[in-house]
């Protein structure tokens, strides 16, 4: 799908872009200009479109990557009497944990295995036995595993409790269904570099105006403060402090692409056939999936490391690149995995290409006993 002069990075971000995204960065703009200010509208209005806060939400781009994003809204829609409910089954849950830790908002972590997805009863539990808690932030899909969560039970049961929600839908946004007024949640944090297939460098909060303008954080940083991010928007159209000019408008151009493609619906049609075709093709290689394939987002899947000595992680990594593949590590603390993205502009064929390769490798590796040792 995309030219072959460069990688396929089958990775969660970030990753692999069309040839017409990656042509969208080849001028320069003014950050002051009219063209500019246009171009920055048209791509708030079109991720709240895709959001599904219209209305209800406002849409405020960050430079930076896309924990930027989950730390400005944590500082500035929890307020600093608040506390935060963090459900945990991986590296970014404990992330929002540490990010909490640092910007100084109370919390508590309810973890669940890295191969078990939050539970929405355990949560209605805990926010009946903890009337301090006012928010809750989930993660949609958990990159560590590739583990999807019950975003929409939670969101219930947390509204049931009059509790607000804040969800990281990071490496799923534009791919995978997600209502920000219909959960409803206080904020959805997203990036540029992910299902969006655009380029690294901008991340984005569709934050609930109401409780934005609100300002009830009192942001803890003074360039991560979501409130006067957005009024710097909505006063002149201009960022607030120099924008990534050039990831804008590749931003821009992708999300052109994804409305091409069928938008939500045609992204996540084609993310999961290749979900399963890799799947399909790596067990028939002799290989075992971390997850069960009904907790499976087809986003990005783990995969156990092969218990045969022979095999040798960064020897399997560095043969796959010399074919034009590059593979991801785990990131699990429970077992010895590595990590296959099924997101970016590659497609089936692509996939299979993949799978080719990494039969061969095995070979030339002589690994032989591929399931989980
Ligand atoms: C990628 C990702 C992030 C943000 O990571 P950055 O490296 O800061 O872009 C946050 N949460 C999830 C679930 C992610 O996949």
């Amino acid at each position: 799908m995309a030219s072959r002069r460069d990688p396929l990075l089958l990775t969660p971000g970030p990753l692999t872009t069309s040839d017409e995204v990656k042509a969208a960065m080849g001028r320069d703009w003014g950050s002051r200009d009219d063209a500019f200010i246009e171009m920055t509208a048209r791509v708030r209005e079109r991720l709240l479109d895709l959001a599904g806060g219209v209305g209800s939400h406002v849409c405020v781009p960050l430079q930076g990557s896309g924990t930027f994003a989950v730390e400005a809204a944590l500082g500035t829609l929890v307020p600093r009497e608040g506390k935060v409910l963090i459900l945990v089954n991986g590296a970014y849950g404990r992330r929002m944990a540490r990010i909490c830790e640092v910007i100084g908002r109370a919390h508590t972590v309810l973890e669940t295995g890295e191969d078990a997805p939050s539970d929405p009863d355990a949560v209605a539990e805990l926010l009946a036995s903890d009337d301090t808690i006012t928010h809750v932030a989930a993660v949609q899909c958990e990159t560590t595993s590739g583990i999807l969560n019950p975003i929409v039970e939670i969101a219930a049961a947390t509204v049931r409790a009059g509790r607000s929600l804040l969800v990281d839908a990071m490496s799923a946004f534009g791919a995978l269904e997600l209502n920000a007024a219909a959960l409803p949640c206080v904020a959805v944090m997203a990036s540029a570099n992910k299902c969006l297939e655009g380029v690294p460098g901008l991340a984005f909060v569709i934050a609930h105006e109401v409780t934005l303008r609100a300002k009830v954080g009192r942001a803890p940083s003074y360039s991560l403060d979501l409130y006067d991010q957005w009024r710097g928007l909505e006063a002149n159209g201009q960022w607030r402090f120099t924008p990534p000019t050039q990831v804008l408008a590749a931003l821009d151009r992708a999300l052109v692409e994804h409305a091409e493609e069928g938008g939500v619906a045609g992204r996540g049609a084609r993310y999961r056939r290749n979900c399963q075709v890799l799947v399909d093709g790596m067990r028939d290689l002799g290989f075992e999936t971390f997850l069960p394939d009904a907790l499976q987002a087809p986003i990005i899947v783990t995969f156990h490391a092969p218990g045969d000595a022979r095999f040798v992680f960064e020897e399997f990594y560095r043969a796959l690149a010399a074919r034009g593949y590059l593979i991801y590590p785990g990131k699990l603390t429970a077992a010895e995995t590595f990590r296959v993205g099924c997101i970016g502009r590659i497609d089936e064929g692509d996939m299979n290409g993949f799978l080719a390769a990494a039969g061969e490798v095995l070979d030339e590796m002589a690994v032989t006993a591929r399931g989980r040792g």
